[in-house]
Protein backbone atom coordinates (compact mmCIF):
# COMPACT_ATOMS: atom_id res chain seq x y z
CA UNK A 1 0.00 0.00 0.00
CA UNK A 2 1.27 3.35 -0.95
CA UNK A 3 1.14 5.49 2.25
CA UNK A 4 -0.51 8.86 1.04
CA UNK A 5 -3.63 10.56 3.04
CA UNK A 6 -5.64 12.82 2.38
CA UNK A 7 -8.00 14.41 5.21
CA UNK A 8 -10.35 17.02 4.51
CA UNK A 9 -11.05 19.26 7.16
CA UNK A 10 -7.48 17.75 8.45
CA UNK A 11 -5.83 20.69 10.38
CA UNK A 12 -8.60 21.24 13.54
CA UNK A 13 -11.26 18.64 15.40
CA UNK A 14 -11.51 15.57 14.39
CA UNK A 15 -9.71 15.93 11.60
CA UNK A 16 -6.31 17.33 13.25
CA UNK A 17 -6.60 14.49 15.15
CA UNK A 18 -7.00 11.93 12.19
CA UNK A 19 -3.78 13.57 10.62
CA UNK A 20 -2.00 13.03 13.71
CA UNK A 21 -2.98 9.19 14.00
CA UNK A 22 -2.21 8.53 10.50
CA UNK A 23 1.16 10.52 10.46
CA UNK A 24 1.53 8.08 13.84
CA UNK A 25 1.48 5.03 11.58
CA UNK A 26 3.61 6.55 8.92
CA UNK A 27 1.45 8.01 6.26
CA UNK A 28 2.40 11.17 4.33
CA UNK A 29 -0.78 13.31 4.89
CA UNK A 30 -1.97 16.11 2.64
CA UNK A 31 -4.29 18.19 5.21
CA UNK A 32 -7.03 19.91 3.59
CA UNK A 33 -8.59 23.12 5.02
CA UNK A 34 -10.79 25.84 3.61
CA UNK A 35 -9.57 29.05 5.66
CA UNK A 36 -7.89 28.98 9.26
CA UNK A 37 -4.50 29.81 8.05
CA UNK A 38 -3.56 29.57 12.30
CA UNK A 39 -4.77 26.40 12.50
CA UNK A 40 -2.96 25.37 9.31
CA UNK A 41 0.17 26.21 10.21
CA UNK A 42 0.02 24.78 13.45
CA UNK A 43 -0.71 21.82 12.34
CA UNK A 44 1.82 21.57 9.80
CA UNK A 45 4.35 22.86 12.19
CA UNK A 46 3.20 19.98 15.01
CA UNK A 47 2.49 16.58 12.61
CA UNK A 48 5.13 17.07 9.65
CA UNK A 49 1.55 17.04 7.45
CA UNK A 50 1.65 18.90 4.24
CA UNK A 51 -1.30 21.41 4.35
CA UNK A 52 -3.48 22.55 1.16
CA UNK A 53 -6.11 25.25 0.88
CA UNK A 54 -8.99 23.85 -1.10
CA UNK A 55 -12.84 24.79 -0.88
CA UNK A 56 -14.30 21.10 -0.85
CA UNK A 57 -17.31 22.13 -2.21
CA UNK A 58 -15.62 23.14 -5.44
CA UNK A 59 -15.30 20.20 -8.13
CA UNK A 60 -12.25 22.03 -10.38
CA UNK A 61 -10.26 22.70 -6.80
CA UNK A 62 -11.06 19.58 -5.73
CA UNK A 63 -9.48 17.65 -9.29
CA UNK A 64 -6.46 20.33 -8.95
CA UNK A 65 -5.73 19.62 -4.95
CA UNK A 66 -5.68 16.12 -6.46
CA UNK A 67 -3.33 16.51 -8.81
CA UNK A 68 -0.95 19.08 -7.00
CA UNK A 69 -0.71 16.44 -3.44
CA UNK A 70 -0.10 13.42 -6.44
CA UNK A 71 2.91 15.30 -8.21
CA UNK A 72 4.19 16.43 -4.51
CA UNK A 73 3.73 13.69 -2.28
CA UNK A 74 2.79 10.50 -4.51
CA UNK A 75 -0.28 8.42 -5.43
CA UNK A 76 -3.33 8.45 -2.99
CA UNK A 77 -4.00 5.43 -1.07
CA UNK A 78 -6.11 7.31 1.51
CA UNK A 79 -9.23 9.46 1.39
CA UNK A 80 -10.97 10.53 4.34
CA UNK A 81 -13.80 13.33 3.45
CA UNK A 82 -13.97 14.38 7.34
CA UNK A 83 -14.79 17.96 5.97
CA UNK A 84 -17.93 20.02 7.52
CA UNK A 85 -20.22 22.65 8.62
CA UNK A 86 -23.34 23.38 10.27
CA UNK A 87 -25.85 26.06 9.54
CA UNK A 88 -28.38 24.93 11.77
CA UNK A 89 -32.36 26.70 11.98
CA UNK A 90 -36.00 25.17 11.80
CA UNK A 91 -36.89 24.36 8.62
CA UNK A 92 -39.54 27.34 8.29
CA UNK A 93 -36.72 29.83 8.72
CA UNK A 94 -34.13 28.19 7.04
CA UNK A 95 -32.44 30.10 4.00
CA UNK A 96 -31.59 28.46 0.43
CA UNK A 97 -28.72 29.48 1.22
CA UNK A 98 -28.14 27.72 4.61
CA UNK A 99 -29.43 24.16 2.74
CA UNK A 100 -26.91 24.59 -0.02
CA UNK A 101 -23.48 25.40 1.77
CA UNK A 102 -24.35 22.71 4.39
CA UNK A 103 -25.47 20.33 1.72
CA UNK A 104 -22.45 21.28 -0.67
CA UNK A 105 -19.87 21.37 2.09
CA UNK A 106 -20.80 18.25 3.76
CA UNK A 107 -22.14 15.37 0.72
CA UNK A 108 -21.13 17.33 -2.59
CA UNK A 109 -17.79 17.56 -1.37
CA UNK A 110 -17.65 13.64 -1.45
CA UNK A 111 -19.00 13.09 -4.68
CA UNK A 112 -15.87 15.87 -5.76
CA UNK A 113 -13.30 14.17 -3.69
CA UNK A 114 -13.78 10.54 -4.66
CA UNK A 115 -14.07 11.71 -8.37
CA UNK A 116 -10.98 13.17 -8.09
CA UNK A 117 -9.45 10.39 -6.79
CA UNK A 118 -10.95 7.23 -8.09
CA UNK A 119 -9.84 7.00 -10.97
CA UNK A 120 -6.47 6.48 -9.75
CA UNK A 121 -7.10 3.85 -6.93
CA UNK A 122 -8.88 1.74 -9.40
CA UNK A 123 -6.11 1.87 -11.60
CA UNK A 124 -3.79 1.19 -9.15
CA UNK A 125 -6.57 -1.78 -7.32
CA UNK A 126 -5.89 -0.17 -3.99
CA UNK A 127 -7.79 2.35 -2.23
CA UNK A 128 -9.55 3.39 1.37
CA UNK A 129 -11.52 5.74 1.45
CA UNK A 130 -13.47 6.94 4.51
CA UNK A 131 -16.68 9.56 5.09
CA UNK A 132 -17.39 11.22 8.26
CA UNK A 133 -20.73 11.43 8.39
CA UNK A 134 -23.41 11.62 11.93
CA UNK A 135 -25.19 10.32 14.33
CA UNK A 136 -27.74 13.13 13.10
CA UNK A 137 -27.65 11.73 9.68
CA UNK A 138 -28.84 8.60 11.51
CA UNK A 139 -31.43 9.89 13.28
CA UNK A 140 -32.41 13.11 12.12
CA UNK A 141 -32.17 15.98 14.47
CA UNK A 142 -34.64 19.12 15.20
CA UNK A 143 -32.57 22.29 13.48
CA UNK A 144 -30.62 20.36 11.66
CA UNK A 145 -32.75 19.69 8.09
CA UNK A 146 -30.14 20.32 6.18
CA UNK A 147 -27.10 18.56 8.04
CA UNK A 148 -28.85 15.87 8.82
CA UNK A 149 -30.10 15.22 5.21
CA UNK A 150 -25.98 16.13 4.19
CA UNK A 151 -24.88 13.49 6.47
CA UNK A 152 -27.72 10.87 5.30
CA UNK A 153 -26.82 11.07 1.67
CA UNK A 154 -23.57 10.27 2.79
CA UNK A 155 -24.68 6.99 3.77
CA UNK A 156 -25.92 6.07 0.72
CA UNK A 157 -23.07 7.60 -1.40
CA UNK A 158 -20.87 4.97 0.72
CA UNK A 159 -22.95 1.83 0.01
CA UNK A 160 -23.48 3.27 -3.58
CA UNK A 161 -19.51 3.48 -4.25
CA UNK A 162 -17.92 0.48 -2.04
CA UNK A 163 -20.43 -1.80 -4.06
CA UNK A 164 -18.72 0.10 -7.52
CA UNK A 165 -15.10 -0.14 -6.05
CA UNK A 166 -14.88 -3.50 -3.98
CA UNK A 167 -13.52 -5.74 -6.86
CA UNK A 168 -10.41 -2.77 -7.37
CA UNK A 169 -9.57 -3.03 -3.60
CA UNK A 170 -10.75 -0.34 -2.57
CA UNK A 171 -12.62 0.14 0.43
CA UNK A 172 -15.32 2.70 0.97
CA UNK A 173 -16.71 2.83 4.72
CA UNK A 174 -18.55 5.73 6.92
CA UNK A 175 -18.02 6.65 10.44
CA UNK A 176 -21.16 8.46 12.33
CA UNK A 177 -19.51 10.16 15.15
CA UNK A 178 -21.85 10.83 18.11
CA UNK A 179 -21.42 14.57 19.80
CA UNK A 180 -17.56 14.62 20.04
CA UNK A 181 -15.45 17.85 21.74
CA UNK A 182 -14.25 20.21 19.34
CA UNK A 183 -14.75 23.56 17.98
CA UNK A 184 -18.47 22.73 16.48
CA UNK A 185 -19.69 21.56 19.66
CA UNK A 186 -17.97 24.24 21.48
CA UNK A 187 -19.88 26.53 19.62
CA UNK A 188 -23.18 24.89 21.29
CA UNK A 189 -25.03 26.59 24.14
CA UNK A 190 -23.68 25.15 27.15
CA UNK A 191 -27.39 23.40 28.80
CA UNK A 192 -28.16 22.34 25.16
CA UNK A 193 -24.79 20.06 25.28
CA UNK A 194 -25.84 19.22 29.23
CA UNK A 195 -28.83 18.30 28.04
CA UNK A 196 -27.22 15.75 25.47
CA UNK A 197 -24.73 14.34 27.86
CA UNK A 198 -28.03 13.32 30.20
CA UNK A 199 -29.19 11.51 26.54
CA UNK A 200 -24.97 9.70 26.14
CA UNK A 201 -25.27 6.29 28.20
CA UNK A 202 -21.58 6.83 28.24
CA UNK A 203 -22.42 10.01 30.15
CA UNK A 204 -19.27 11.94 28.07
CA UNK A 205 -18.46 13.49 24.78
CA UNK A 206 -16.29 11.45 22.49
CA UNK A 207 -12.91 12.57 21.85
CA UNK A 208 -12.06 13.45 18.34
CA UNK A 209 -9.17 10.71 18.70
CA UNK A 210 -11.88 8.41 19.41
CA UNK A 211 -12.87 8.68 16.14
CA UNK A 212 -8.67 8.75 14.67
CA UNK A 213 -8.52 5.58 15.98
CA UNK A 214 -11.54 4.06 13.96
CA UNK A 215 -10.36 5.76 10.09
CA UNK A 216 -6.72 4.17 11.19
CA UNK A 217 -8.76 1.24 11.54
CA UNK A 218 -10.50 1.28 8.16
CA UNK A 219 -7.69 2.81 6.42
CA UNK A 220 -5.33 -0.78 7.47
CA UNK A 221 -4.95 -4.16 5.78
CA UNK A 222 -6.53 -5.20 8.62
CA UNK A 223 -10.42 -4.29 7.42
CA UNK A 224 -9.80 -4.82 3.60
CA UNK A 225 -13.01 -7.08 3.66
CA UNK A 226 -14.97 -4.14 5.36
CA UNK A 227 -16.41 -1.99 2.95
CA UNK A 228 -20.08 -0.72 2.71
CA UNK A 229 -20.38 -0.25 6.10
CA UNK A 230 -21.51 2.33 9.08
CA UNK A 231 -19.45 2.51 12.66
CA UNK A 232 -20.95 3.72 14.50
CA UNK A 233 -18.70 5.71 17.36
CA UNK A 234 -21.07 7.40 19.60
CA UNK A 235 -21.17 6.33 23.34
CA UNK A 236 -24.58 4.56 23.07
CA UNK A 237 -26.56 7.74 22.39
CA UNK A 238 -28.05 6.04 19.33
CA UNK A 239 -27.61 2.41 18.56
CA UNK A 240 -28.64 0.95 15.04
CA UNK A 241 -29.29 -1.93 13.82
P1 LIG B 1 -14.65 21.64 13.08
O1 LIG B 1 -15.65 22.72 12.88
O2 LIG B 1 -13.88 21.62 14.36
O3 LIG B 1 -13.62 21.61 11.84
C1 LIG B 1 -14.12 21.59 10.55
C2 LIG B 1 -13.00 21.42 9.57
O4 LIG B 1 -13.55 21.41 8.25
C3 LIG B 1 -12.00 22.57 9.60
O5 LIG B 1 -10.70 22.05 9.37
C4 LIG B 1 -12.42 23.44 8.42
O6 LIG B 1 -11.36 24.20 7.83
C5 LIG B 1 -12.89 22.38 7.44
N1 LIG B 1 -13.79 22.90 6.43
C6 LIG B 1 -14.99 23.50 6.61
N2 LIG B 1 -15.52 23.88 5.43
C7 LIG B 1 -14.62 23.50 4.46
C8 LIG B 1 -14.56 23.62 3.04
N3 LIG B 1 -15.55 24.19 2.34
N4 LIG B 1 -13.47 23.13 2.41
C9 LIG B 1 -12.45 22.54 3.10
N5 LIG B 1 -12.47 22.40 4.43
C10 LIG B 1 -13.52 22.88 5.11
O7 LIG B 1 -15.47 20.28 12.90
P2 LIG B 1 -15.34 18.89 13.68
O8 LIG B 1 -13.93 18.50 13.80
O9 LIG B 1 -16.20 18.93 14.88
O10 LIG B 1 -16.11 17.92 12.64
C11 LIG B 1 -15.41 17.18 11.64
C12 LIG B 1 -16.42 16.33 10.89
O11 LIG B 1 -17.09 15.47 11.80
C13 LIG B 1 -17.50 17.15 10.19
O12 LIG B 1 -17.85 16.56 8.96
C14 LIG B 1 -18.67 17.05 11.16
O13 LIG B 1 -19.90 17.22 10.51
C15 LIG B 1 -18.49 15.64 11.68
N6 LIG B 1 -19.11 15.40 12.97
C16 LIG B 1 -18.74 16.14 14.07
C17 LIG B 1 -19.33 15.88 15.28
C18 LIG B 1 -18.97 16.64 16.51
O14 LIG B 1 -19.63 16.43 17.54
N7 LIG B 1 -17.95 17.47 16.53
C19 LIG B 1 -20.38 14.87 15.43
C20 LIG B 1 -20.67 14.15 14.21
C21 LIG B 1 -20.05 14.42 13.04
P3 LIG B 1 -10.82 25.58 8.55
O15 LIG B 1 -10.09 25.14 9.77
O16 LIG B 1 -9.91 26.20 7.54
O17 LIG B 1 -12.03 26.39 8.85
Amino acid sequence: MTNVAIVTGGTRGIGLAITQALRAENYQVAAFYFGNEEAAQKCAADTGAKTYKVNVADFAACQKAVEQVETELGPVSVLVNNAGITKDGMLHKMSPESWSDVIETNMTSCFNMCRAVISGMRDRKLGRIVNISSINGQKGQLGQCNYSAAKAGMLGFTRALAQESAAKGITVNAICPGYIATDMTASMPQEVLESIIRQIPAARMGKPEEIADMVVFLASTRASFVTGATMTVNGGQYIAA
